[in-house]
């Protein structure tokens, strides 16, 4: 079985983003995964010759501070039974939210391998926006621009070294 990488994070942080920028050149979509519900996309990828599946955690947009938490919540316990390798989004504009660090603390709980990284990160004016999230107490946080497609090579390099 190919491993499983789970990009995780609050809504609108680009997680549908990078998971369209690094499915986009492999054709099949896994739409037969058992337990898949419409919230998540699947998609068999390889990096470098390296397969494996990503899915994109959905969901929809909570109505609150406290729907928010919950779908978190929810949306991490799946990610950490289905995942063998978690991308953890968070959003460079936004800063490091409660929720980001509540996802944080999950994921370190579970004891799964996580790849934390900084979106929107679009050119060197906002790497600014780093500092603070190395409050979470991880050695290496990824700065990237899914939409622009920077600083990818540099998580999924090292994401492959697990694949
Ligand atoms: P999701 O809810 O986590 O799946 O987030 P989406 O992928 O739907 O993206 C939410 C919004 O953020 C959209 O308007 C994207 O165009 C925007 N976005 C995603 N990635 C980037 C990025 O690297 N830079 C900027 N500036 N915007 C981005
Ligand atoms: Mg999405």
């Amino acid at each position: 079985r190919n491993q499983f990488v789970a990009i995780v994070g609050r809504p609108n942080v680009g997680k549908s983003t990078l998971f369209n920028r690094l499915s986009q050149k492999s054709k099949a979509i896994v739409i037969d995964v058992p337990g898949a519900t419409r919230d998540r996309n699947y998609a068999d990828c390889s990096w470098y010759g390296r397969r494996y599946t990503l899915i994109d955690t959905g969901g929809f947009e909570p109505a609150s501070t406290e729907t928010l938490l919950i779908q978190m919540r929810e949306q991490t316990h799946l990610a950490i039974e289905e995942a063998d390798l978690v991308i953890f989004l968070m959003d460079g504009r936004d800063g490091l939210t409660p929720a980001d660090m509540e996802i944080s603390r999950l994921l370190r709980e579970a004891g799964k391998t996580v790849f934390y990284a900084v979106n929107k990160v679009d050119g060197p004016r906002h790497e600014g926006f780093l500092p603070e999230f190395y409050r979470l107490g991880v050695p290496r946080i990824y700065d990237i621009s899914a939409q622009h497609g920077l600083g990818i090579d540099e998580l999924m390099d090292d994401l492959a070294e697990y694949l």
